[in-house]
């Protein structure tokens, strides 16, 4: 079944006391958000252990930011899959434009990174989006067709019910420009389409896709109004525990 979920991005944000201490106060504040709305926290490397003592017993999730395409050996500065799960992460968000745009994270590289994180257990919130120029040139749909095509494509319907779309249109991560309602559940439903196309319309129907570029209080619930926008993933608001619940309100 669709979730209504609620993903805070940390990225490299916070040292280990600072982050145990933001993940303190969103659980402190998790018992304020309804139960069908799904709170994740994906932390940097570093801060998984300490986190998972925190959230253990609460209504919050952990999730990596990344995990590595290959299962073990000699890959220095490298996290495995398996290596994530015994941290006490249940997500791992892969795909993010960051690490496409500053890391080289092609597609082939996510499927592998997908396939290793689904055979250990982990749930996959797998990031799409075009950037700017590619937004400006109409592309945007050619660019989120090939980035869902490219990884999906390659496991089961079975797989999908461990795996959510972020769509994240480049030009709006960290830069203060949301896109509009309308802009977001355009892109999210022919998302849904492009899952369908492949896996039925059972599974498309299914699948939990979350919006994320500057969502925050103020904006989230117009988007989250719309019917193809089941949460956000959440980067920059997320640093804030007042800021994450008030969006984990927004439904
Ligand atoms: C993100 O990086 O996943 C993100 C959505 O960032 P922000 O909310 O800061 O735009």
């Amino acid at each position: 079944m669709r979730k209504n979920i609620v993903a805070g991005n940390w990225k490299m944000n916070t040292t280990v006391p600072e982050g145990v201490e933001l993940a303190k106060a969103v659980v402190a504040k998790s018992t304020e958000v309804p139960a069908d709305v799904k709170l994740i926290i994906a932390t940097p490397y570093t801060h998984l252990c300490p986190v998972a003592e925190v959230v253990k017993g609460s209504a919050v999730s952990l999730s990596a930011e990344n995990c590595a395409d290959k299962e073990k050996g000699a890959y220095t500065g490298e996290v495995a899959a398996n290596m994530l799960v015994s941290a006490g992460c249940e997500y791992t968000i892969l795909g993010h434009s960051e690490r496409r745009q500053y890391y080289g994270e092609t597609d082939a590289k996510l499927v592998e990174k997908t396939r290793l994180a689904l055979a250990n257990g982990l749930k996959v919130i797998l990031c799409v989006g075009e950037n700017l120029e590619e937004r400006e040139a109409g592309k945007h749909f050619d660019v989120c067709k090939t980035q869902t095509e490219s990884v999906l494509y390659q496991f089961t319907a079975e797989d999908m019910k461990n795996i959510v779309i972020a769509y994240e249109p480049v030009w709006a991560i960290g830069t203060g420009k949301t896109a509009t309602a309308e802009q977001a559940e355009e892109i999210h439903a022919f998302i849904r389409k492009v899952v369908a196309d492949k896996f039925g319309a059972g599974v498309a129907d299914d699948m939990t896709i979350l919006y994320g570029g500057s969502c925050k209080p103020s904006n989230a619930k117009e988007l989250f109004a719309q019917p193809d926008i089941d949460g956000g993933l959440i980067g920059g608001a997320a640093l804030k525990a007042d800021d994450f619940i008030q969006i984990a309100l927004s439904f």
